[in-house]
């Protein structure tokens, strides 16, 4: 159950040292107003920020799962990675929570530049629905975390859930689809499907995918 994972009261309270012990350490790269910028939501084994760590070697990205395993071998992983290659992939980390819970825990106002949920768990029946991660309540919450101009990825495989994502996002004021043109010049768009493990399993079933792209914007006055 959730009490048996640590949850910070604020996000003053995450201690970004214990994740990011090299840039917090070294002081050339000290920089005390430094924040996390991206947010794996449902990261499962970590194949998304791996990827993004060496793209984006300057940015503090987390990734936020919910099984206990599951997070424990990503923070495996990216300690072994550190080991492997000194230097590179400091800037990336997990936490075990429960993302539908505490976002506001995690995230001040405005603070993400993107936010990744990829290959979401469907909920197909109706009474699950409410456990989507992508709603419109939810949005709201997304929409605080994000500051203008930030980025909300999507993806799915269950086509039911890829225009479910797609309508909540359509109809809610704090967002607007990238255009074709934006999507095709945004590097991150690509790993979407390459990068995660299960967008690999998708590809290599031949499966089809469902994307869903948008911007935070400020809502029309
Ligand atoms: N994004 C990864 C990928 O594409 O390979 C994993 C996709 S997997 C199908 C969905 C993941 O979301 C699972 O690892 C699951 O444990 C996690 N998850 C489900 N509900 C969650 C929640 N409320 N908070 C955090 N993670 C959650």
């Amino acid at each position: 159950s959730d009490s048996h994972f640590p949850v910070p009261t604020s996000p003053c309270h995450v201690d970004l040292s214990l994740h990011y012990p090299q840039f917090c350490s070294s002081s050339d790269q000290i920089d005390s107003s430094k924040k996390i910028q991206f947010a794996d939501i449902g990261c499962g084994f970590g194949g998304l920020l791996i990827s993004l760590s060496t793209l984006f070697p300057d940015t503090l990205m987390i990734g936020m799962e919910l099984r206990d395993k599951v997070t424990e071998y990503v923070k495996e992983r990216i300690l072994a990675l550190r080991v492997a290659n000194p230097g590179q992939y400091q800037n990336i980390s997990v936490v075990r929570t429960n993302s539908m819970k505490y976002i506001p825990n995690y995230f001040e106002k405005g603070q993400l530049s993107k936010m990744f949920f990829l290959f979401p768990d469907p909920h197909f029946k109706e009474k699950n629905h409410r456990r989507r991660v992508i709603s419109t309540h939810l949005l709201d919450e997304y929409a605080y975390a994000l500051g203008v101009g930030g980025i909300i990825y999507t993806i799915t495989d269950v086509e039911e859930l890829g225009d479910w994502m797609n309508a909540c996002l359509e109809s809610h004021p704090m967002f607007e689809a990238l255009t074709e043109e934006e999507l095709q010049a945004d590097p991150v768009v690509k790993l979407l499907s390459s990068a995660t493990e299960e967008g690999q399993k998708v590809a290599r079933n031949g499966g089809q995918t469902f994307q869903a792209v948008y911007r935070r914007i400020m809502p029309a006055t």
